[in-house]
């Protein structure tokens, strides 16, 4: 099929705001759009390169910052939908479309008279009078070819083509395998035996799951919002045990959705990779083109947190011990049992509540999903003077969705914002951010005229939806994760650049967390607890009691997620960091030997294992970089003392300047320069340790 006229995807889209027409989509309008998409794309290039003009910035670099729109525009709506509504029909296009897209993406960056036009350009840089973002963007697409294989040997951008379409079918196959095993384990509860210590609003969130299952009764599903919640409330050891082997077996089933083969072969492909552009192993090849910048400085900082968040496991572990030895056997298993990777929520909240007398039933009323999105977008109005405005008319993919104008304090329209924060079985797990188009003030518009585009954004959840007539209720951590992916939309809507690709989030991935984890601290401010942080029910606002309580264990259980998460980074750097061709045979042996020689505590366990690591082998964004949260982290606690520093959360100086040099600038200054311009100086990491109660304490190496 390659009909334009029967094809919604190549046409305009007349829409509101020209937001794509997803009633009108099918999964076979993809295939012919997308192959439609990148031949117009090699067109425009093809122009570019052929331009019997001598290059200048304009002909060269914007015209090239230009092209690609149609493909741009078609791919975002293909790489949203994948996520976040899939089907078997369009699971098979992006199996069948992922190397062709490689291959597209390898040959516009290996076409020689294209990068022979920018790297001239490059090379006279400094003479040719550019604004400062025009030559961060010549600087950044020199970069973006060379990195793609532009300067390597005809034979060695032949092979390297071939690794890179490799690589993005194996990256596909990795991630339907981890939703294959997320979407088709369940857990059908059977009467009460089976829900003991479960509070009511998990109960019913378990019986919706069951319902959207077909089941008759309650069933748990792997969602992290109903897996964490049980595991921390259910008095059954053994269900516990269960939920927690199907957890951490994703990916690690033999048979057609194994995937421990899948990651080999991808760091077989990414050494090669390495190794073409010169370097000993793919972690120095992916770390070059970072804010840290090399492997020492990430492996500084891990050393640096590694033994202060052991010292809080242990510390952790001590006070759940002595909770143990008090229970009975039915929940702590028999006299004299190790804490399992299943006990240690259970017992942590048994420690939190003892310590804190905080319950999370008594917490969740007070954090209704509506009135946190409420106060997110709230505390964005306060800061930066936005306005969310529903909008019903605007067309979304799936009826969950929630679509806002978004409106600066003068009325100028901002962008269009998209909020889908329900799980669902076809969409995959976790929470992010993505655009369906980037800010800009370069793009063609229909009339052919260059102008300014507005950002498209949007923000996935997984928030299991509460029972029918019943609100959705969110943990505190829960209330966090809206915040996190509401601070990466804000840096999407919020983008202020020239050129689409400095735009929004496209900037260093070790920065690009900070805009995410910054905006989580206003959730735990008193004030915007006070304010918007009231009984679903009631309407009354949180007792200040609470709210006190809450704060003190805020760093409860920090040395727990700090050793889960800082071995996973650990075991990330070190996998990416073998020279040798050939993987180990054996990844899951490979894992547990380097978990043991780092002296992980027992039953702490990892916040992913490398089967499943969707960060690491779904795609290349963070491979030998799931550091870069703790990177961001340093940042965002350094740069959120800012506020601290100048007595209130909404200081409107402070916020003018993070406005002005994180959310607006995306890649058009270098991220240490926008940091300190943003704080008047470095970050230093000691606001981190304090910020995860892990100083003051001896370090033990
Ligand atoms: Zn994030």
């Amino acid at each position: 099929m390659d009909d334009h006229e029967a094809n919604p995807l190549l046409q305009p889209w007349d829409t509101p705001h020209g937001l794509p027409p997803f009633s009108r989509l099918q999964a076979a309008h993809f295939q012919p759009a997308l192959e439609a998409a990148m031949r117009e794309h090699r067109r425009e290039l093809a122009a570019i390169a052929a331009d019997p003009a001598p290059p200048d910035f304009d002909n060269t670099v914007a015209a090239f910052d230009r092209a690609g729109a149609l493909l741009g525009r078609v791919a975002a709506v293909f790489y949203n939908l994948t996520a976040s509504a899939t089907s078997p029909e369009l699971q098979a296009v992006q199996r069948a479309l992922a190397a062709p897209l490689a291959a597209h993406h390898s040959a516009v960056y290996m076409d020689a008279a294209l990068f022979a036009r920018v790297a001239a350009l490059h090379a006279r840089r400094d003479s040719l009078g550019l604004a400062p973002e025009a030559l961060r963007l010549l600087e950044r697409l020199h970069l973006d070819f060379v990195r793609a294989g532009a300067s390597l040997s005809p034979a060695a951008q032949q092979r390297y083509a071939e690794v890179m379409q490799s690589l993005a079918q194996l990256t596909t196959r990795f991630a339907q395998n981890v939703l294959h095993d997320e979407s088709t384990w369940h857990l059908a509860l059977q009467g009460e035996a089976d829900l003991a210590g479960l509070p009511e609003a998990l109960r019913a969130a378990l019986r919706q799951a069951g319902a959207e299952r077909g089941l008759p009764g309650p069933a748990l599903t792997l969602a992290r919002s109903l897996v964490v919640p049980f595991l921390t409330a259910s008095t059954r050891r053994d269900l516990r045990e269960q939920v927690w082997r199907a957890l951490v077996g994703r990916g690690e089933h033999a048979g057609e959705h194994d995937n421990r083969e899948v990651a080999r072969d991808i760091l077989r492909l990414r050494n090669e990779q390495a190794r073409l552009h010169g370097h000993a192993c793919y972690a120095d090849f992916a770390l070059v083109d970072t804010m840290a910048g090399n492997r020492a400085a990430v492996q500084g900082l891990l050393d640096e947190v590694w033994p202060r968040a052991r010292a809080g496991g242990a510390r952790a572990r001590a006070a759940r011990a002595a909770q143990m030895q008090a229970a009975p056997a039915r929940a702590a298993g028999p006299p004299g049992a190790p804490i399992e990777p299943w006990d240690w929520r259970f017992w942590a909240e048994r420690v939190r509540r003892e310590r804190y007398a905080i319950d999370d039933a008594e917490v969740k009323p007070y954090f209704e999903l509506g009135r946190v999105a409420a106060a997110a977008f709230d505390c964005a109005g306060r800061l930066f003077g936005l306005r969310f405005e529903p909008r019903a008319d605007i067309p979304v993919y799936h009826p969950d969705v929630r679509a806002y104008e978004v409106r600066d304090a003068d009325g100028t329209l901002r962008g269009i914002f998209l909020q889908d924060n329900y799980a669902r079985p076809n969409k995959r797990s976790g929470a992010w951010m993505s655009a369906l188009r980037w800010q800009s003030r370069n793009a063609r518009g229909p009339d052919g005229r260059v102008g300014a585009q507005l950002p498209v954004i949007l923000n996935n959840n997984n928030f299991a939806r509460g029972a029918p007539g019943e609100p959705t209720l969110l943990s505190l951590d829960d209330a966090r994760t809206l915040f996190h992916e509401f601070g990466h939309g804000l840096h999407g809507l919020l983008s202020d650049v020239r050129y689409e690709r400095l735009s929004g989030t496209q900037v260093l991935r070790d920065f690009v967390e900070l805009p995410s984890q910054i905006f989580e601290h206003w959730i735990a401010e008193p004030e915007v607890l006070q304010r918007h942080a009231r009984h679903w029910r009631t309407g009354e606002p949180i007792p200040a009691g609470l709210v006190q309580r809450l704060q003190r264990a805020q760093r409860f259980n920090q040395g727990y997620e700090t050793v889960r998460y800082t071995a996973s980074a650990i075991v990330d750097l070190a996998v990416h960091a073998l020279p040798e061709a050939e993987p180990p045979a054996d990844l899951c042996a490979f894992e547990a030997g380097l978990l043991q020689a780092q002296g992980l505590p027992h039953g702490v366990g990892l916040n992913h294992r490398l089967v499943h690591f969707q960060h690491l082998f779904a795609g290349s964004g963070y491979a030998a970089g799931y550091y870069v949260y703790l990177w961001a982290e340093v940042l965002d606690a350094d740069g959120f003392g800012a506020f601290r520093e100048a007595g209130s959360a909404f200081d409107p100086a402070v916020a003018a300047r993070l406005r002005r040099h994180v959310y607006a600038s995306g890649n058009s200054v270098e991220p240490g320069a926008a940091y300190q311009a943003f704080r008047g100086r470095a970050p230093t990491v000691a606001p981190l340790l304090a910020k995860r109660g892990l100083v003051p304490e001896p370090l033990t190496p």
